[in-house]
């Protein structure tokens, strides 16, 4: 079978960890195996009366330390061995953040862009309905992801509820507010992502006032890491889309950039600054760059051109091997995806928190609680990869493997 990129590098980057931690062969088949992977088929009416059977799937790779937790993603390209990737993902990021939860990733390939509003609520009930004996606030738990949004949570949790015949709202997170939804929740990432750049910025003894600051991806992290950072001084000098973007080396006017795109106007298109493409996006002179589009962009292609000091990833998996190794040898201090964008599951956490005791938190209790952990997290990752000689990415899998397999040892192997 051939492996794809995805799967291909979450597999290395496991077993640079593994070796690392010396962990034997059946620690680690054990760990690289899913505990489950659902297909399940999912018949919807479509507008026009005909019959769809759409294909659906929810992988939940390791429940050692609690529930598995997971993004749901309507996508047509996506495949059921990317899934299996990014719940593996899921595991590591959540034992890294000290999160009671285990890894899971949930998918439909379809074009939610081409489907009508009854369309997505039909395939979604029934998605949810197929998958029901395998979710809940203390089996699995999943939220929204690429296709995937607020009002889709909700279609899941009612129809969950409906069949439980009492109002769960702990079976999803990223809800609407109205239904047991948290604040902050939205922007949650590109806080995260935000707050461990700054940590990076302390350790190199780079002054935020001024920085320059680059972003591959201009949506929900993209545009909230931009007011951040431009919030402490930051200039953001290049911001780019699917298409392209804008450079200025004295700073973006980022509220016209966003009027523009609030007008239905192409990001490319805004005339501030001048154009530019993704490829030469990755050669501009900055000091923070931060990936926050798609996975796969930061390749051996463009690794040795990147001037940044610091590379924080926003997008999952933003950044290949290859690339990995000419980053390292070219001393740019890589944040790696499970740490720099843990932001988001992290107030998942805090939602389900919150809908398990029917409590909420106010917007600065949340913030500050998100702060004081990917602060902490962050601390963590880099104290191991000084103690170990190796860079952040690898000491946070270090972590998480080893908080998994310890969380194995501790249970035994049952029956
Ligand atoms: P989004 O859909 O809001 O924005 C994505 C942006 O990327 C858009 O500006 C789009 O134009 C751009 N883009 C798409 N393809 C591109 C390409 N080939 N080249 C350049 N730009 C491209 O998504 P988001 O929620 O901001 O998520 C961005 C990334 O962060 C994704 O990789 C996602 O998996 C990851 N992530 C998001 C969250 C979250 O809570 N939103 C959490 C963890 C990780």
């Amino acid at each position: 079978m051939s492996v794809s990129q995805p799967v291909r590098h979450a597999l290395t980057q496991f077993e640079v960890a593994a070796d690392r931690l010396g962990l034997d062969a059946g620690n680690r088949r054990r760990l690289l195996a899913c505990d489950r992977i659902l297909i399940v088929s999912v018949p919807t009416v479509m507008d026009d009366g005909r019959l769809h059977v759409f294909t659906g799937y929810r992988v939940q790779h390791n429940n050692t330390l609690g529930p598995t937790k997971g993004g749901v993603r309507y996508h047509p390209d996506v495949t059921l061995e990317e899934v299996t990737s990014l719940a593996m993902l899921m595991t590591w990021k959540c034992a890294l953040m000290g999160l009671p939860y285990g890894g899971a990733k949930g998918a439909i390939p379809c074009d939610p862009r081409a489907m009508s509003r009854g369309e997505l609520e039909r395939m979604t009930r029934r998605y949810t309905t197929e998958i029901f004996l395998f979710i809940g606030p203390d089996v699995d738990i999943p939220a929204p992801d690429m296709g995937t949004d607020e009002q889709i949570m909700a279609w899941i949790m009612d129809t969950y509820s409906m069949q439980r015949g009492v109002t769960v709202p702990g079976v999803v997170t990223g809800k609407p507010l109205l239904l047991g939804g948290s604040l902050g929740r939205r922007e949650a990432t590109g806080h995260g992502v935000y707050y461990v750049a700054v940590e990076a910025a302390k350790l190199l003894g780079l002054t935020l006032e001024g920085a320059r600051v680059a972003i591959q991806g201009y949506g929900n992290v993209g545009r909230t890491v931009a007011q951040q950072l431009k919030r402490e001084g930051c200039r953001i000098v290049a911001v780019t889309g699917s298409r392209g973007g804008r450079y200025q080396p004295d700073g973006l006017d980022l509220d016209r950039l966003l009027s523009h795109v609030a007008e239905g106007g192409r990001l490319e298109e805004c005339p501030v600054g001048d154009r530019i493409t993704n490829a030469e996006l990755f050669g501009l002179p900055c000091d923070i760059l931060v990936p926050a589009a798609v996975g796969g962009q930061v390749t051996a292609a463009n690794a040795d051109r990147i001037r940044a000091r610091i590379l924080a990833e926003g997008a999952n998996a933003p950044t290949t091997p290859e690339a990995d190794a000419i980053l390292r040898d070219r001393g740019v201090l890589v944040i790696p995806d499970i740490l720099a964008n843990a932001g988001g599951v992290t107030v998942s956490y805090f939602e389900w928190v919150q809908d398990l005791q029917f409590y909420f938190w106010t917007e600065g209790e949340i913030q500050q609680r998100l702060r004081e952990i990917m602060r902490q997290a962050f601390r963590r990752v880099h104290a191991m990869a000084e103690k170990e000689k190796t860079d952040l990415r690898t000491a946070a899998l270090m972590i998480s493997v080893k908080r998994v397999v310890d969380g194995q040892r501790l249970r035994g192997l049952y029956p």
